[in-house]
């Protein structure tokens, strides 16, 4: 039997990491989680309870509140995917809102956001097996992880990709309103003090700009084959 790795996948936003992952762990029976959702949990949180609007943001409220936020994956086998719950209620279609986009780089500064998240995807990934994709997956999270994947893609594309994923969903948002959120989130991630966003140094890079889904995942196939052989 094959030994199972940690697969870390972080990069840009909508570079389609998520769908990578989801299609790694599918091929190799591995547990995927999208640690994006968990800081879109804890930004929705903070906008049903006030702490978040456009005017302000009571940082304080937030973190006394972090005990009390429950945040779990429950696979649903309808869709095939985990959703995630926050406090026992699915808020999947929620957190996933332009809305929500706006506001949870602002969260995901907090350092007191990221230790509660980073112990509990450490947790997740203890027994190996897992594709985790995020911003600080190979540096912070899992920096022994065997798979370290670094994506990237002109802003251009992935904006178009995040606008059309939206739009067959049925929201009414303009090409520029994602592109100005994707230009601007870039900017949050990779400035912040607290874990930005940069690639480890063992890292692989992947600019998918001109690139199928299919070519990508046949390449990162082949690089985890290398491992698990
Ligand atoms: O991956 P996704 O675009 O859904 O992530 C939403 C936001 O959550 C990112 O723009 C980033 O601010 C934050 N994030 C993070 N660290 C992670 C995953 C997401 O800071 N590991």
């Amino acid at each position: 039997m094959s030994s199972k790795i940690t697969i870390a996948i972080d990069g840009f936003s909508s570079t389609g990491k998520s769908t990578l992952a989801k299609q790694l762990a599918k091929q190799l029976g591995y547990v995927f989680v999208d640690t994006g959702a968990m800081y879109r949990a804890i930004t929705w949180y903070a906008m049903q309870n006030g702490y978040i609007t456009s005017e302000h943001f009571d940082t304080s409220s937030l973190i006394n509140s972090l005990p009390s936020i429950g945040l779990k994956f429950v696979f649903k086998q309808e869709v095939g995917f985990a959703a995630m719950f926050l406090n026992d209620v699915d808020v999947e279609t929620e957190i996933r809102t332009i809305e929500v986009s706006g506001f949870v780089s602002k969260i995901a500064e907090l350092a007191e956001v990221r230790a509660k998240l980073v112990e509990q995807q450490q947790e997740m990934g203890k027994d190996k097996g897992i594709v985790m994709d995020g911003r600080d997956i190979g540096t912070v999270v899992f920096p022994d992880a065997e798979l370290k994947l670094y994506m990237t893609a002109n802003a251009q594309t992935r904006a178009q990709r995040r606008y059309d994923e939206l739009v067959a969903k049925g929201d009414a948002i303009t090409f520029k309103e994602i592109y100005d959120n994707v230009v601007e989130r870039d900017y949050i991630d990779t400035h912040r003090e607290n874990s930005p966003l940069v690639k480890a140094d063992d890292a692989i890079e992947i600019d998918n700009s001109d690139m199928t889904r299919e070519s990508q995942l046949e390449l990162v196939l082949e690089l985890v084959n290398k491992l698990i052989a």
